[in-house]
């Protein structure tokens, strides 16, 4: 009842740099950022892009960018969009989308 496994289990999909929806998140981000002058040092852009597409799952797609290094708003940017062909790759809890 109470394993990890079905705990993760999806409420929606996951953000990753091969979703179909990720220029779009990215884009959106870059503009929330630029319109806000800068980043509190958090992931609250990143999480309200998210939660207005209504298909992911918001917490379990913010741990992953946290796992990547997208700490925060403005790092999400700089470390993963800025590393697209290094991450991913192997990463191994990488959901399948259908
Ligand atoms: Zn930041």
């Amino acid at each position: 009842m109470s394993n990890r496994f079905s705990l993760r289990k999806v409420k929606g999909e996951i953000i990753t740099i091969k979703h179909p929806m990720w220029s779009t998140f990215v884009n959106s981000l870059e503009l929330w950022l630029d319109n806000r002058s800068g980043c509190d040092d958090r992931t609250t852009m990143s999480r309200a892009i998210l939660q207005s597409m209504r298909k992911f799952d918001v917490d379990a797609s913010l741990e992953l960018l946290r796992d990547h290094g997208g700490y925060c708003d403005c790092e999400v940017l700089m470390n993963i969009e800025g590393s697209r062909e290094t991450i991913f790759d192997d990463d191994e809890d990488t959901e399948e989308f259908d």
